[in-house]
């Protein structure tokens, strides 16, 4: 009761963890008059990660991909209190969270424990590092967007550091030299973006430079985008070698040093790479939060990529938590699409889940009489027709990236063999109307939409904050 402002006792206690894709997309479809709804998440907003490598080159700006979570929250039926704090622990046999106001203004309580009736665990996952020496203190992440916003000022610190009077050529070279890890999408879309900035706009800004700097992207593995086709892979590979980009597959990066990126070559040689900047995008490693709930829960959680849940996304081993998104280890990939897929799905779930626990409820009251018993009879009849859930089921619309250019490739199900790799305006158009169409919001979308003209019309900003 003193964390939310309209509490009423009569409704269950419904608590998210999150503020993301998950979150956000049950957030949006759950019908708020059944439960109390708490939202706790260090980030009060939403990020449209999509557009983070746009952010990092200043294609796009960071107010243009964020959404205030509270703007969600405003337009339901009823109240959902949204809480900026960081879930500490979680004791599923209790049920209870613990948070903490973790950010740089405090005031006198900062932390504090509450129950919940259901909760919903979404809080995604982190960068995996897997601990290699030098990856914390010098690489910039791709992830939150303070990771973007790092990388356009220690970029442009680069190149204003090479524009230097008397700089040696072989400092302009390091300074000049980006290494991006991680041959995922994440890091072709980043390795692609960089491109698109560099020849859209650092040859006229820094002509004397801007033909020396020098991209490349190292990944451990045989290829590049090993969930996209063969024939995606090729066509990325082609685009990036057009574009002068360097892709060394094969090559594991050992250690990040503060003017070096250390590699194994695929004939097993170490060699040292001078760098100006080197951006890890190495994937996803589970939260600590959610190693401490898996130990509580020795059991039935057992998989080391996240967590377990059944077919109703219902944890194994605490039946009254739910996890999506990349805290989970399903059969599917870790994406956006899928974890709001899981949202809404959680969000009809609810609905349902609270026509049961109100059936239940009168339930006990019939029970209570003996004289009821046939209409007792008849209520849990009912319950148990409700309690057939559906399943969740998804629905794959296909992978889509952007690899610089103006091209993109998209592995779209209902394509043909599913391939798409084409460039030119058409997938240019195509790229940019999907990620306006899924943008959250229409505030958003011709935020976006006039940032793409912006930078057609002027240009990216060069300055540096
Ligand atoms: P997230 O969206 O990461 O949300 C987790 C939330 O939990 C955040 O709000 C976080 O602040 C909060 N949180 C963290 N710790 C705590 C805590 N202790 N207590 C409470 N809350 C906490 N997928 C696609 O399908 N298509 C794409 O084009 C695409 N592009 C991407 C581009 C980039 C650069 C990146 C990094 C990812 C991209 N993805 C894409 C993947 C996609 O972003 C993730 O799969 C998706 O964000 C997962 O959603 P989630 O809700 O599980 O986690
Ligand atoms: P990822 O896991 O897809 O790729 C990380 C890559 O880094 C791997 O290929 C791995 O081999 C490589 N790597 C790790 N350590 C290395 C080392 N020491 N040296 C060299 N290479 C190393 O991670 P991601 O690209 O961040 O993507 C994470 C998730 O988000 C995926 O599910 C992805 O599909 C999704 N995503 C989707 C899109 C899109 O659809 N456009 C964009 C970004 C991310």
């Amino acid at each position: 009761p003193g964390v939310q402002q309209d509490f009423d006792p009569e409704k269950k206690t419904l608590v998210i963890l999150g503020s993301g894709w998950g979150a956000t997309s049950l957030l949006k479809t759950l019908d708020t008059e059944d439960y109390n709804v708490i939202l706790i998440s260090p980030r009060n907003y939403f990020l449209f990660t999509p557009l983070l490598p746009s952010v990092a080159v200043g294609t796009v700006t960071s107010r243009s991909i964020i959404q205030p979570t509270r703007y969600v929250a405003r337009h339901k039926k009823r109240k959902v209190s949204v809480i900026e704090a960081e879930a500490t622990d979680v004791d599923p046999a209790k049920k209870t969270v613990t948070f903490s106001d973790n950010s740089s203004i405090q005031g006198q309580l900062w932390s504090t424990t509450i129950p919940y009736d259901y909760l919903v665990y979404a809080v995604g996952a982190e960068t995996q590092t897997f601990n290699i020496p030098g990856v914390a203190e010098h690489a910039c992440f791709m992830k939150e967007l303070h990771d973007a916003e790092k990388f356009q000022t220690q970029f442009m610190d680069c190149v204003e550091s090479a524009a230097f009077p008397g700089q040696s050529s072989e400092e302009i070279d390091r300074l000049l030299h980006m290494v991006v890890v991680g041959g995922g999408p994440t890091g072709i879309e980043l390795s692609g973006e960089l491109h698109d900035f560099l020849t859209d706009d650092l040859r006229q800004w820094y002509p004397e430079l801007a033909e020396r700097i020098r991209i490349t992207l190292v990944e451990a593995l045989p290829t590049v985008l090993p969930s996209f086709s063969k024939q995606l892979i090729d066509y990325t590979e082609s685009t990036f070698k057009e574009a002068k980009i360097d892709i060394l597959t094969k090559t594991m990066v050992k250690e990040i040093k503060e003017r070096s990126v250390v590699v194994k070559m695929p004939d097993g040689t170490v060699k040292e790479m001078p760098v100006g900047l080197v951006v890890w995008a190495g994937g996803n490693k589970m939260r600590k939060l959610t190693a401490d709930l898996m130990a509580k829960l020795p059991e039935t959680q057992t998989n080391r990529r996240g967590l377990t849940v059944d077919d109703h996304l219902r944890l194994k081993g605490a039946n009254s938590i739910f996890a999506l998104g990349d805290c989970t280890a399903t059969q599917y990939a870790p994406t956006a699409q899928v974890a709001s897929q899981e949202g809404a799905y959680l969000a009809r779930m609810f609905n349902q889940i609270a026509k049961r626990d109100a059936l239940e409820t009168k339930l006990k009251a019939l029970q209570a009489n003996p004289e009821q018993a046939a209409e007792a009879d008849s209520m849990l009849k009912q319950i148990t027709k409700l309690e057939k859930w559906r399943p969740f089921h998804y629905s794959h619309q296909g992978s889509l990236a952007y690899i610089g250019s103006d091209k993109a490739i998209a592995d779209l199900p209902f394509f043909g063999d599913g391939n798409l790799a084409t460039g030119g305006v058409a997938t240019y158009l195509f790229w940019r109307s999907a990620y306006l169409s899924s943008l959250f919001s229409f505030r958003n979308r011709a935020f976006v939409a006039s940032d793409w003209l912006k930078t057609k019309l002027f240009g990216r900003d060069v300055s540096r904050e």
